[in-house]
This record gives structure tokens, sequence and C-alpha cells, in this order.
């Protein structure tokens, strides 16, 4: 497994040494600097986290660590957190390390991983669903994450809004979500846009993206991003919440139904309450964002069945999931046979979404 740094390939090799310590540095002044870099860590001068070591079969973090004396014979194995060291993918050994849970999955693996690397992300708005959301995928380690919104931060979204804490209240949220997300993973790119996903730019915003993640609150921006992402073929995961229920389908433009198959026009506004006005349980956002960002990495992935097609009810206090079929409609406004929608500037987002021909 250092067959790099150690330019032999052998897989046992004899060393003298009281302690596992002893035993490092000898085989260190047998390969040289290059292997010592691979096993210990530059600023401690300890063994690397992601090296285990077991000395007949036993971690030495469980024994005496570097400590450890060795009795003559000991067999001493020195093992990768991820076998194949440094031409794993690319990946660095920290990534290995911190993304071992998930690349130890089959539908994963490297491969997959640099995927999600690569890959893209916008999430619209920073608030209930969004910030489950936004943690998630940003410490899977999608490579660059866009969040727009042009709310602060205040007292009352605190009960659900997880991205956001008591020090941030009058803080533009995305200000507020860029620090906790880079907190938890500098690597991801996070581009903040201060300013309402609107008609004027959503068309140029949402044709940057691999992928969109609707977690606005109010049905104008959802169906604005419905029709942004259905005329510019991006993919997006659709959610929506109230009380104690949510709702979720992912849309593939071109090759499922979108939301406006489902919903053709929005209520008019004041038919269905908001969560301001309603109230929505705080873990209810939570179960949707984190089903949204499980459908955007198995989107990026290629892997398992998206929610194409299926339209899923989340009813927290029956704790019940229902799954209803979601097909294309021929007279779709937006994605049927001959779609009405070729401008946003057609539709009237201010009421109730409909569409001037
Ligand atoms: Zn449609």
């Amino acid at each position: 497994m250092f067959k790099d740094a150690t330019g032999t390939t052998a897989t046992t090799i004899d060393v003298s040494g009281e302690t596992v310590k002893d035993l490092i540095d000898a085989l260190i002044k047998q390969f040289g600097p290059k292997f010592g870099e691979r096993i210990l860590d530059e600023k401690t001068g300890g063994v690397r986290r992601f090296i285990n070591i077991f000395v007949n079969g036993k971690d030495i973090r469980n024994l005496q660590g570097a400590d450890t004396k060795l009795e003559e014979g000991a067999e001493v194995r020195l093992i990768p957190a991820v076998a194949g060291g440094k031409e794993f993918f690319g990946l660095t050994q920290d990534q290995i390390v911190r993304y071992s849970r998930q690349i130890i999955l089959r539908e994963v693996g490297g491969k997959g991983q640099k995927k999600l690397m690569r890959s893209s992300v916008l999430i619209v708005g920073a608030g209930g669903l969004g910030s489950p959301a936004s943690l998630y995928l940003t410490a899977a380690g999608i490579g660059k994450i866009g969040i727009i919104d042009s709310d602060r931060v205040d007292l009352s979204n605190l009960q659900r809004q997880i991205l956001h804490t008591n020090d941030d209240i009058d803080r533009p949220k995305i200000e507020s979500a860029k620090e906790k997300l880079q907190k938890i993973n500098p690597e991801v790119k996070i581009i903040t846009h201060n300013e309402r996903f609107a008609v004027e730019n959503a068309l140029d915003i949402v044709g940057d993206w691999d992928f969109v993640l609707d977690g606005s609150d109010n049905f104008p921006t959802k169906f604005l991003i419905n029709d942004a992402c259905v005329l510019k073929r991006v993919p997006f995961s659709h959610g929506g919440v109230l009380r104690f229920v949510g709702m979720t389908t992912t849309i593939l433009p071109g090759k499922g139904p979108c939301y406006r198959c489902l919903t053709p026009e929005a209520p008019p506004i004041g038919m269905i309450p908001t969560c301001q006005e309603a109230g929505v349980l705080g873990a209810v956002p939570g179960v949707i964002g984190a089903i949204q960002a499980t459908e955007t990495i198995k989107y990026l992935l290629g892997s398992g069945e998206l929610l194409v097609g299926r339209t899923l009810f989340f009813d927290a206090l029956e704790m019940r999931f229902e799954e209803f079929e979601l097909k294309r409609s021929p007279n779709c406004p937006a994605c049927g046979d001959r779609p009405l929608i070729k401008d946003l500037s057609q539709v009237d987002y201010g009421h109730v979404c409909e569409v001037r021909p």
C-alpha cells in the first residue's frame, strides 16, 4: 500500500525496534523521507490519523499508541484508512478520511466522490428547507454551492432554520449561511447571491448550475423556479412544508413531469396559509430538506431511483409517508406538448402564477 513511497512491492518487511515508534523510525531510515511524510503528521510529528497501526491484530490506539512495546516476532501492520493511498481518484488523504463513510458505499466510491466534487448546486432560500439541505450537501463535498436569499435572520426563524444562531439575528441570511457552511467544510466553494430570486434574474442564475434545490417558502417563487428550470432544462428538487406536513418531488425537465403538471396555477394569495400564518413544526422542513439533499446527491451520482413522476407526502402527526403518481400533462403550460411559457415575462407571478398567452 505504500509502494510508491517505499519503492518496494514487498508486503512484509523485517525490522527491529523496542516500540512502534522505533519501528516507524527504522522504516523511515530505510525508505526515506517520502515514506515518513505518508506516515507522520508534519505538524504534530505523530502518526497520521488515517493510518491504522495494528500490533498482533490490536489497534495501537487501544494499546499505548506509538509507545506500544513490541515483543520478539510481533507482527505490525500499517494500513491506511482507504487502500490505494495518494492514487485514489486523485483525492488527498484528508479528503479520503473526510468522506470515508460515503466513499465506502458502492454507489459512491472514489469515482462518485470526484463527481460530487465537480458538481454545482444552487439552493434557493437559506431557510427551513435550505438549512438542512445546505448542511448535508456541504458536508458531502459538493464542489460548488450557490445560495440565493435576500432576507435577514429574524428571531422567529431560529425555531427551524438551523443554519442560523442567536448571534446572527439581523445579519443577511446568506452571510450567516456561508460562515456556518465553510466551518463544516472549507473545501466547498460557497457562492452567495444577496438578492431575491426574481423574473429578471431567474434564467441567468439557474443556467449556471447542475441542479437546483427549491428551499423557498412561497408559491410565486416555487412556480418561478419550475418555469426557469424547465426553460433552461436544469433538474431540480421541489419541496414544501406547512404545519405538520411536507411534500417533495424531483423534476428532470424533458424526462418527466414538472411542478405545473401537478399544480397548473398557484392558489390565489391568501387561499392557502403560509408558515408564518399557519405555523410549522421545525423538524418537518428538516425531514423534507434532508430528502431533497438526498435526491440531489443521487442525481449527481446517477444512483438509485429518483422521485421523478412521484410526489412524496409526509404527515408528521400520523407519521406516514405516502406516494402519489405524477404524470406529465400534455396541456402543461410549462412542459406540455405545446408549452405556453416561452418567456418568464408571460407569467403573472404576483397573483396565481397564471400564464398570459
Ligand atoms: Zn409540466
